[in-house]
């Protein structure tokens, strides 16, 4: 289980930029990295195409996660949106987590986005510090 995220300001940018873009349908992707350190977001099509739901386009999934193998990396997180709802992971989001992996929701509640993490284990969810390093 992880409880602290480290990510880099880029991550960080090309996740918002993304979830922003794609409002209002929701948008989706995956962290590629070692252990707590995110090296890579991989943007994924939301096959759904929908304001309320998202499921990975399953050929971009796929070349995603060859691309993390072939560079010697592990899937670490999936990040996905939530441009209308909740700061959390929905019902359905801990229903589906099919993977051990730290869960990312994208929100703005206050109009402005903002990333939670958390992990979800046996229908339970956890919070997950997200650590967004400085630049070096
Ligand atoms: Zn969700």
């Amino acid at each position: 289980m992880i409880k602290v995220l480290k990510l880099k300001p880029v991550h960080w940018q090309v996740m918002r930029r993304h979830v922003a873009a794609q409002a209002p349908l929701e948008a989706c992707g995956l962290l590629a990295g070692k252990q707590d350190s995110v090296e890579t977001v991989l943007r994924v099509r939301n096959a759904e195409q929908s304001p309320v739901r998202f499921r990975m386009d399953a050929q971009e999934q796929y070349n995603a996660f060859e691309w993390i193998d072939a560079n010697g990396l592990d899937l670490i997180g999936i990040f996905h949106s939530h441009p209308s709802g909740p700061e959390f992971a929905s019902p359905t989001d801990i229903a589906q987590a099919a993977y051990e992996v730290v869960h990312i929701i994208w929100s703005r509640p206050k109009r402005t986005w903002n990333a939670r993490g958390f992990w979800i284990e046996k229908g339970k969810m956890t919070e997950v510090t997200l650590q967004v390093l400085s630049e070096q």
